[in-house]
């Protein structure tokens, strides 16, 4: 048993979304596409989980947030991939690929080979079983990674109204999913080891700002702490969590957000033909056009490891929304028109949205720190300068103009010759530039 096409995407997440959209003004026959993906929904913008899809009034819900709204570009509903010929493989897992015949093979047992392969499995959430601590498959957990996920969490969210919630973890599904739980009317308990909030990204000083904007809003801090055991009563339902230094902690519900590993695992090793492909950093590793080690094959998003020019061809996997889009429209775009198209030139860039607060990142944060602006009513920002030059830049309560000033520093690498006089100028350093 077996389908045959010319262009396979596979996985059905922001990544392929863009895809296709790519694939299509490319002018791709029908027929000749089709995308493999274990969900049973057409792709839609992650994104959206942890923000509108959680709100107790009026959540966004699909078919709002398919691909590719949230760049404002054409919405792909299943409709969509209809007329344009590509076909929908939904729920459909691909448990291993044969390289050199071309072949994927899905859990249940079919084969589908391709002339082209655009790896865009993205990543899982990491389980804290992975850490040694055991029972999170209780039905008052939840994780946060694909829609069913989040339909759960709504249903554990709608049964605790009024009640309480402990959140593992203090990065972007931790900060997220808290916002979620206090407009849900649910009091939230965060733990987790590092200092402060956004460990890898925040310094102290930015972290101390979301956490008493967090505090005012009722939530507690527990920090440099892990949970190491869960209290359950008969039924199976978590009741408290008991971290390492032995505090107990009452719950109601738990929201775990401890990080994510890429999907690689259809390639990982020598495949059935003996061929490979090569990783790094946890990724598939590609080059400034998305190819793999295998000239058939691409990788896209989470999943990708690529050179980033701006930094020097350093090699990154980024996980976020915006290098999903862009890799993979730089795939196909390197795939149909491969004289036109040059290595990838990236500029990488992060963004959240909690409460009524929202920032913007782009760049790297090393070297020297530069805050600047007004912590006190959520419009401040932060300059990262590395050897004479503006290698990051973090704004939050900014403009669309403001956000596209520092994006430009960041960008042209901004020369930096009196640091204080850029802590002076803060933004309006930007708008001079
Ligand atoms: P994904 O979107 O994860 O898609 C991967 C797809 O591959 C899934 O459909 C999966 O089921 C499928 N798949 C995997 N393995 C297989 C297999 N073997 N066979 C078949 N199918 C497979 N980023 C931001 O920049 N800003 C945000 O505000 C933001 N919010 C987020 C909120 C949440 C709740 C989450 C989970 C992520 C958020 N992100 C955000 C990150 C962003 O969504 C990801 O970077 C992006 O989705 C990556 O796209 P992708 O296509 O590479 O992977
Ligand atoms: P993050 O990597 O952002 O954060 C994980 C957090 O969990 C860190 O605080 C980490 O600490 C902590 N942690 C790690 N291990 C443990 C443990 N055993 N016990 C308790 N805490 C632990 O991952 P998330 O899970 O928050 O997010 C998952 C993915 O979703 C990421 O790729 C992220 O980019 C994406 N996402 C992006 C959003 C955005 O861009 N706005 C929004 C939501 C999700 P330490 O640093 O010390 O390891």
């Amino acid at each position: 048993m077996g389908r045959a096409f010319v262009y396979v995407i596979l996985g059905g997440g922001v990544a392929a979304g863009y895809a296709a959209l790519e694939f299509s003004r490319r002018h791709v026959a029908p027929g000749e596409l089709c995308i493999i993906s274990e969900e049973s929904v057409a792709p839609y913008e992650r994104p959206a989980l942890s923000k509108g899809y959680l709100l107790p009034e009026n959540p966004t819900s699909l078919p709002q947030f398919h691909t590719c709204v949230g760049a404002n570009e054409e919405r792909l509903t299943p409709k969509w991939y209809g007329e344009k010929g590509i076909e929908l493989i939904l729920g459909t897992r691909v448990k291993s690929a044969d390289l050199k015949k071309k072949a994927l093979v899905t859990m249940a047992g079919e084969t589908i080979t391709y002339k082209y392969l655009i790896i865009a499995t993205g990543a899982r959430a990491l389980k804290l079983e992975e850490f040694g601590v055991w029972g999170s498959e209780a039905e008052n957990v939840c994780y946060l990674r694909d829609i069913a996920d989040a339909d759960r969490m709504v249903k554990v969210m709608q049964s605790c109204a009024g009640k309480s919630a402990v959140v593992i973890g203090g990065g972007y599904i931790g900060m997220e999913c808290t916002a979620a739980l206090v407009t849900n009317k649910i009091k939230v308990t965060m733990v987790f080891p590092e200092k402060h909030l956004m460990g890898r990204l925040f310094t102290a000083k930015m972290a101390e700002f979301y956490e008493n904007y967090y505090k005012e809003r009722g939530v507690k801090f527990v920090k440099g702490n892990v949970l190491t055991s869960f209290e359950n009563d008969p039924s199976g339902k978590v009741t408290a969590v008991i971290l390492r230094d032995g505090t107990r902690i009452p719950t109601d519900m738990v929201v775990v957000g401890i990080g994510i590993r890429a999907n690689t695992s259809p390639f990982d090793g020598l495949d059935k033909g003996g061929a490979k492909l090569a990783l790094e950093k946890g990724g598939i590793k590609v080059n400034g056009k998305m190819q793999t080690s295998d000239s058939s094959v691409y990788a896209v998003g989470d999943v990708a490891a690529f050179p980033v020019k701006l930094f020097g061809n350093d090699i990154r996997r980024l996980e976020h929304v915006d290098s999903a889009r862009k890799t993979a429209r730089h795939a196909v775009s390197a795939i149909m028109a491969p004289d036109e198209t040059g290595d990838l030139d990236y500029l990488p860039f992060f963004y959240s949205r909690v409460f009524a607060l929202s920032w913007q990142f782009y760049g790297d944060n090393v070297g020297e720190v530069v805050h600047f602006g007004d912590f006190l009513n959520s419009r401040f920002g932060v300059y990262w300068v590395n050897e004479g030059h503006i290698i990051g830049a973090f704004l939050e309560g900014g403009a669309k103009e403001d956000y596209e000033a520092i994006a430009k520093v960041v960008k042209t690498r901004s020369k930096v010759s009196d640091v204080g006089e850029l802590e002076k100028l803060g933004l309006e350093f930007a708008f001079r530039e």
